[in-house]
């Protein structure tokens, strides 16, 4: 449940306007200078929010400049093939969001002739848009008034009107005001504002109030309340321990391609309990009959790798196998080193298979 933490609501007469006015004002003089807003079109926008989701800005732009530059349009990405997205998707995670650009541009170009919809119904509709992105896309490149209630936006509003909560009513509060807040004309500057402010000054740690365009306005400010607004959601983090097993034969590498979850179309090393039985599982990869020989290669440095709520604990040995009978298990194939960097990997493994080679030079 939603609860104001003051009396304040957002009818109070002048909020919603001065609001509005030393936002816009604020942005006009610190606005940043990022790629996607050297030349707005619905497509730079599309993909630069999606980009954006989990993931900071300082990240993102070397991997949209590198996108325009390989896709530069719609048409461009329907045609490509699935393994390339990815791999130009690496090290920047969540692959489900470049399986989802890549099954919306062929949707976008069966379904409307090659454009961005400039429907916010019909955006939702296509895989991967959610209620931001739209609203993005709505506003920033059709000018359009739609508020984006993305976190940034909802932290700041949080704490200018002191809302507690996590839920449904909040997040409807916070759009209700940012729709009153928002000039006609000026919807996606409103929104970029807005999204800029929350990115650079009011940080969900130590927000930096004493620069803040808005802090006259703030009543988390005025009373301190900063570290307890908005509310914090309870996350437990997951934790795992592997062996991942980089067996090489006659200078190829046994890997898979993950035909579902969160790494599909990604293809991933095999990975066994950390339980001291290494060399029993192996077989369970090269087929239980193979007469092999298996030599430990100097092993390399363990390393945990996060990701969505995993705590990953990646202990890479290497095998050299060789031998008679030496096939992959079911789904398994032997991938040439050399050609190692036309498959897409998840960039924790990419990372070791970078170590790998140069270990082998
Ligand atoms: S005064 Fe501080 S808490 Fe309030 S909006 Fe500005 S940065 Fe955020």
């Amino acid at each position: 449940m939603t609860r104001l933490a003051s009396n304040r609501t957002t009818k109070e007469p002048d909020l919603t306007a001065t609001f509005r006015r030393k936002l816009i004002r604020w942005f006009a003089t610190h606005r940043r200078d990022l790629p996607w807003r050297r030349y707005v079109s619905p497509y730079s926008v599309w993909i630069s929010e999606i980009m954006l989701q989990q993931t900071v800005v300082k990240t993102v732009i070397p991997f949209f400049e590198r996108w325009l530059g390989r896709f530069p349009d719609i048409a461009a990405i329907a045609s490509a093939d699935e393994r390339e997205v990815l791999t130009l998707w690496e090290g920047l995670g969540y692959y489900g969001r470049a399986r989802n650009i890549l099954r919306s541009a062929r949707l976008i170009v069966q379904q409307h002739g090659g454009r961005l919809p400039d429907s916010y119904n019909t955006l939702r509709e296509l895989p991967g848009i959610g209620e931001c992105t739209a609203a993005a896309i709505m506003s920033l490149a059709f000018g359009k008034s739609y508020p984006v209630v993305d976190a940034n936006a909802r932290r700041v509003v949080s704490r200018i009107l002191a809302l507690r909560g996590l839920d449904r009513p909040l997040e409807e509060q916070v759009k209700t005001f940012l729709g009153q807040a928002m000039p006609p004309r000026k919807a996606g500057q409103f929104n970029e504002a807005i999204m800029e402010l929350g990115q650079t000054v009011c940080l969900s740690r130590g927000p930096l109030c004493e620069s803040c365009p808005l802090k006259t306005l703030c009543f988390a400010f005025r009373k301190n309340l900063q570290d307890q607004i908005p509310s914090k959601t309870a996350s437990s983090t997951i934790q795992k321990r592997s062996i991942l097993l980089l067996l090489i034969s006659d200078g190829r590498i046994m890997a898979r391609r993950k035909e579902s979850g969160i790494f599909a179309g990604l293809w991933l090393l095999p990975t066994i309990p950390d339980n001291g039985r290494t060399k029993t599982a192996i077989s369970t990869f090269i087929g239980r009959d193979f007469k092999a020989e298996i030599s430990p290669l100097p092993a390399l440095e363990l390393r945990t790798h996060h990701y969505t709520r995993y705590a990953h604990r990646l202990k890479p040995i290497v095998y050299d196998v060789t031998g008679k009978g030496v096939r992959p298990a079911d789904g398994w194939r032997w991938l040439r080193l050399a050609e190692i960097y036309s498959y897409p990997f998840p960039s924790a493994y990419r990372r070791i298979l970078d170590e790998l080679r140069v270990a082998q030079r």
